[in-house]
């Protein structure tokens, strides 16, 4: 594709979430550098119109549509990857919604919910595909969409920041055991990326789970980031993403402004231990 590196030519990858935000435009990345792709989405409308705009573009790419909450459509997934594209090199484990509002304020179905798809989406995305890329032999790369929820604490954020902490745990530990196998593990944390994702969480809820608890998704919603990274746009995260797969880099964090308050939470960690030992605790 004209004015594109095509390190991604040969390349197959599969992306849930693909028919919208963070997901399609990391998709559209991949394709544009060379790689076939499949697009996984629960919203068939906008996954029929997604697939339809890449191929406009001349990109090879097929659309499943694909509830991650549940494994077997997750399994069904990568059949339909390793027929369709023959091989599958990259999986992208990026479908997700947003539950905002204090953590005393959840409801059951609220955690049910975000852990369903948020957590759990990405722990099929394991059991579907891992053991198939290993067989393969050829090594490849799965990535996660977590959050700099998944890596500090943010009010407003919990239940979502359970979900996400869960995700970027499953990366680091993949990261370590997929290493014998050659096959590469990235975690994606942003901070905010302007996406419908607030709209479409409420939207596509599913018919399993009760309304949110809270009427208003936005409410409670961390503070924005400063203005430095108001610029990360949804592309440059994809741009991101895509070369951190490459690079093979477990982190992929696009927002300059999270590093100070990851600090401070790994510090606050680190100071405990001076603590205990002024107040005289020995083992
Ligand atoms: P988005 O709503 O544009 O995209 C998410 C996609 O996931 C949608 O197409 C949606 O239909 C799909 N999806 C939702 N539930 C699904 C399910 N059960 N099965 C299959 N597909 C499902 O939002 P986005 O911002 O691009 O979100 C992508 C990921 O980024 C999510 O995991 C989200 O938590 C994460 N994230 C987003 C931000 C942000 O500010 N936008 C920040 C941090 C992390």
């Amino acid at each position: 594709m004209d004015g594109y590196a095509s390190d991604f030519a040969g390349r197959a990858a599969v992306i849930t979430g693909g028919a919208s935000g963070i997901g399609l435009a990391t998709a559209t990345e991949f394709a544009r550098r060379g790689a076939r792709v499949m697009l996984a989405d629960v919203d068939a409308a906008a996954l029929q119109r997604a697939v339809a705009n890449l191929q406009t573009e001349g990109i090879d790419a097929h659309g499943v549509t694909c509830d991650v909450r549940h494994l077997e459509e997750v399994v069904r997934l990568a059949d339909q990857a390793f027929r369709l594209l023959g091989q599958v090199d990259v999986v992208f484990s990026n479908a997700g919604i947003v539950v905002a509002g204090p953590l005393v304020a959840m409801t059951h179905e609220d955690w049910r919910w975000v852990i369903d798809v948020d957590l759990w989406g990405s722990i099929h995305a394991v059991e579907a595909f891992v053991p198939r890329l290993i067989e393969q032999g050829n090594g490849g790369h799965i990535a996660f969409t977590a959050s700099f929820a998944g890596l500090v604490p943010n009010t407003g954020l919990g239940a979502y920041g359970v979900a996400k902490y869960g995700v970027v745990g499953l990366a680091e530990t993949l990261a370590r055991e997929l290493k014998e196998h050659g096959i590469g593990v990235s975690v994606l944390c942003p901070m905010v990326i302007e996406t419908p994702l607030v709209a479409n969480s409420e939207r596509i809820r599913g018919a399993d789970h009760e309304p949110a608890s809270n009427p208003d998704p936005t409410e409670g919603f961390a503070p924005l980031p400063p203005t430095q990274d108001e610029t990360v746009s949804v592309h440059n995260v994809a741009r991101l993403t895509a070369d951190a797969i490459l690079a093979n880099r477990l982190y992929i964090l696009p927002h300059e402004a999270a590093r100070a308050s990851i600090k401070r939470r790994f510090d606050r960690i680190d100071r405990t231990f001076d603590d205990q030992a002024a107040e005289g605790w020995k083992h």
